[in-house]
């Protein structure tokens, strides 16, 4: 909703248009015409100078840039998904896996603790990974699950410091998800149509970056909107500035990312140990979460030290 109003505040009450789904486009001579159809059945051929498709991930714009792109692909993990009022862990927004590469636990706090009770709400992502031949069967890419669906990958998961199945329990609503993401393309460009966000670059979320990277898309577009105007050359910037890297992380997602750290320590020890420094001593973590930061663009003294994508109160000249 803060970017549904801000939206609104900014590009006036007309901007946003509910009930209209993009169906194609065309680009013509100084501009390009967005097919769209409406739910009571309307078609309209809307014109502008750009056309940036954030679609998301059965976005139909990209199915017309790359209309030979292979299906969504499912790597056999799936995903359960929800939030449970609990007590922080460590340092209270620390970001905790548990478990191995194929069958986990990730859960991390997303809101302050409550000064009365000391519980934050905390989310958490319960997985494994099954046999994917058969492809992704359930229809949905997302639904409403009981906790008694799946409860039975996470019994036993009692620690002193940690009762998974009572966190899995708590929450009140549960989703399940396959974890899927498409097959990069070699441009996320046509004349004057550009692809942002997940219709860019569907990945697996885990690095927690999907959604962050719209962002950071958002902004390197409006960087050379600001350079370019409102131009095919400005689309052109922001293809040449991230299109090759961020396909580059989709593919280096599908290699678990920073939980790439549970595999090695199974690998090492089977997941038992009593000195984890001599399984996998600080350094080595250390390098190894470093790599994944400085490839998804979260090494914060990288990030701290750049100046602002776009300057505080820039605007594009014309518009
Ligand atoms: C289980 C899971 C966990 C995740 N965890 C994280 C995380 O921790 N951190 C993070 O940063 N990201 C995370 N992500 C990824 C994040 O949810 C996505 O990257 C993000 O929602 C993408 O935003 P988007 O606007 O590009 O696409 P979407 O959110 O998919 O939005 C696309 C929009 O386009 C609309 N639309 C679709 N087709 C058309 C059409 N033809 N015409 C017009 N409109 C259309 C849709 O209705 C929708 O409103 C996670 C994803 C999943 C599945």
């Amino acid at each position: 909703m803060l970017l549904y109003r801000t939206a609104l505040e900014r590009l006036g009450p007309d901007a946003v248009r509910v009930g209209h789904r993009v169906a194609g486009y065309r680009n013509d001579e100084g501009g390009v015409t967005a097919f769209v159809e409406t739910r009571d059945g309307q078609r309209k051929e809307i014109a502008g100078r750009l056309l940036i498709a954030a679609d998301g991930l059965h976005s139909a714009v990209r199915a017309q840039m790359h209309p030979g792109q292979p299906p969504i692909q499912w790597g056999g993990a799936i995903l359960w998904r929800g939030t449970t009022p609990g007590v922080p862990i460590r340092s209270g927004a620390s970001f905790v896996g548990v478990g191995s590469l194929r069958h986990r636990v990730v859960l991390y706090p997303i809101s302050p603790p409550d000064p009365a009770t000391g519980l934050a709400t905390i989310n958490w992502i319960a997985e494994i990974t099954v046999d994917n031949s058969d492809g992704w069967t359930q229809g949905d890419w997302n639904r409403r699950v009981s906790v008694d669906d799946f409860i039975q990958h996470f019994e036993g998961w009692n620690y002193d410091w940690l009762d998974v199945p009572a966190m899995l329990r708590g929450a009140k609503e549960v989703f399940e998800y396959p974890m899927i993401d498409r097959d990069p393309v070699p441009t996320w460009v046509d004349g004057r149509v550009t692809l942002l966000g997940d219709a860019a670059h569907v990945m697996y979320p885990v690095g927690s970056n999907g959604a962050s990277q719209a962002i950071v898309d958002a902004r390197v577009l409006g960087a050379a909107v600001l350079a370019h105007g409102a131009t095919p050359a400005a689309l052109d910037a922001y293809n040449d500035q991230l299109c090759a890297d961020i396909s580059a992380l989709v593919l280096r997602n599908r290699g678990a990312g920073p939980f790439g750290i549970l595999g090695l320590v199974d690998e090492r020890c089977g997941g038992v140990f009593d000195d984890i420094e001599k399984v996998i001593p600080a350094a080595e973590r250390e390098a190894f979460m470093a790599r994944y930061k400085a490839a998804a663009g979260f090494a914060i003294d990288a990030l701290n030290a750049s100046p602002p994508t776009i300057a505080p109160g820039a605007r594009v000249r014309g518009a």
